[in-house]
């Protein structure tokens, strides 16, 4: 269970007033569950999976169950803001859709997730291109092993 740090306004946070002032133009209610997610992902740079979420809504307590969480999730994938990464062990991880593009390392022991990105994915992608003759549109890649404390 990750633990989430600084929980406090910073500089994101005109980005994450944006987005909630964005879907109440369009009509949609803002419950404190909502913005306290929307503010969770500015805040961290991990990637959260919906245990994550609930812990830390109890953490910061507030009344909110899982069924709420799950709704709010889909929500929010639903309205582009949220995108769902699949990493490893069945488990659905999420994280702001406008992140730069990055991959994700994954530790086998602790399940720690960080994003990482690569100089020569470019180069990959080409000769993805140049051996299948695909016109190559998108691509996965997550990396497995052992973070710094776990090995
Ligand atoms: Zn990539
Ligand atoms: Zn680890």
């Amino acid at each position: 269970m990750i633990s989430i740090k600084n929980y406090t306004y910073c500089n994101s946070v005109a980005k994450t007033m944006h987005t909630i002032s964005t879907l109440r133009k369009q009509g949609f209610r803002m419950t404190n569950a909502r913005k306290a997610i929307l503010f969770m992902f500015d805040q961290n740079s991990m990637p959260l999976s919906a245990l994550d979420i609930i812990a830390f809504l109890k953490q910061s307590n507030q009344e909110v169950n899982k069924s709420t969480v799950y709704r709010e999730i889909n929500f929010l994938i639903k309205k582009h803001i949220l995108k769902q990464l699949f990493l490893a062990g069945g488990v659905a991880y999420y994280e702001p859709a406008d992140r730069n593009h990055h991959h994700h390392v994954v530790c086998n022991s602790c399940g720690k997730i960080e994003g990482v990105s690569l100089n020569k994915e470019k180069m990959l992608i080409s000769e993805a291109q140049k051996r299948s003759s695909y016109k190559i549109e998108d691509h996965s890649l997550t990396f497995y092993g052992a973070c710094k404390q776990c090995q």
